[in-house]
């Protein structure tokens, strides 16, 4: 089993998203109430048993699942997790419980995105008892015996989207705030998908991040990182620079495909600093950004942006 850094209190599990390491992840809280932090898919569920029994735990031993945002990837998991454990409690964003009650809606929307790679890619989601969970809209303390968690509305990458702080150990459980990063590169790609990027909501999300002054940042995708002055920035910049390349695709006339090579070329030419390997790597990882296209497409769209078609 890989070590990754984290805070000592905080071990991260790599669930293998089809079978490949270090995309995405779930952050255990370790103490007298073991709890996750976004489960990840449903799909993953053996992997992420497999790495809860590496720290001498099962699914039985857990007493909650935290959620940042219900995007399949983080939160898929969550109804086979509360089956099998009737203590399970979940604590969730009160615009994302709606859809953890009854997934029907989030799925018919992500097999619009998905089509019929949805099983294999999130595998069986099911719904979660409404009594089981707990909703928050941001202000809230959640305390897990042992670790103390201020919750944050943070919109931006998705309406019902929470930061997560861990005030004692100084872990900010961001989501997709924050972009995507690969362990031992210096480097962030933002997370872009439709429909709700905001990016005025995202840039207060930002500012609120950096206030709280965090030791670490801990991604779903993928790892917890100390460098945060630099990630921010690099977050920060990373996403004004990639919603100006689709604006400028938009207002150019550009068509989807074109729009989304442009914004291929303009990650290979940011990842041109980094080393070979780590330029595969990203690449990889990051396969086509046709998502991150569309999200920031829509944003523009919406917002009316001059010579851009609604
Ligand atoms: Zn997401």
């Amino acid at each position: 089993m890989e070590v990754y850094p984290t805070p000592s209190d905080i071990a991260l599990i790599d669930v293998y998203h089809l079978g490949r390491a270090h995309v995405i992840g779930t952050f255990l809280l370790l103490g007298d109430a073991p709890a996750l932090i976004d489960p990840g898919p449903a799909s993953t569920l053996p992997a992420l048993k497999a790495g809860l029994d590496a720290h001498g735990l099962s699914v039985a031993d857990l007493r909650a699942v935290v959620l940042t945002h219900i995007h399949l990837d983080h939160a898929g998991a969550t109804g086979l997790l509360a089956v099998e454990n009737s203590h399970l409690v979940v604590h969730v964003h009160e615009r994302g419980a709606p859809h953890l009650i009854d997934p029907s809606r989030l799925l018919n929307s992500a097999s619009l995105l998905y089509g019929d790679r949805m099983e294999q890619l999130w595998g069986n989601v099911r719904p979660v008892a409404p009594e089981r969970i707990r909703v928050y809209t941001g202000g809230e303390t959640l305390r897990l015996n042992g670790h103390t968690l201020r919750a944050f509305d943070a919109p931006g990458h998705a309406k019902h989207h929470l930061v997560w702080f861990d005030e004692a150990n100084g872990a900010a459980f961001v989501g997709d705030n924050t972009g995507v990063r690969l362990p031992g590169v210096r480097m962030t790609r933002p997370a872009t998908p439709p429909p709700d990027v905001d990016l005025e909501a995202w840039g207060r999300t930002h500012d609120l991040i950096e206030q709280l002054h965090p030791q670490w940042l801990c991604l779903t995708h993928f790892g917890a990182y100390d460098d945060v002055a630099f990630h921010l920035a690099d977050a920060r910049l990373r996403l004004r620079q990639w919603a100006e390349i689709v604006r400028q695709s938009l207002l150019a006339g550009h068509d989807e495909a074109t729009g989304v090579a442009t914004l291929e070329a303009a990650l290979a030419s940011e990842a041109a600093t980094l080393s070979p390997v780590e330029q595969a790597a990203i690449i990889q990882q990051t396969g086509p950004l046709t998502l991150s296209w569309r999200g920031l497409a829509r944003y523009w769209q919406k917002l009316g942006v001059s010579g851009v078609r609604s």
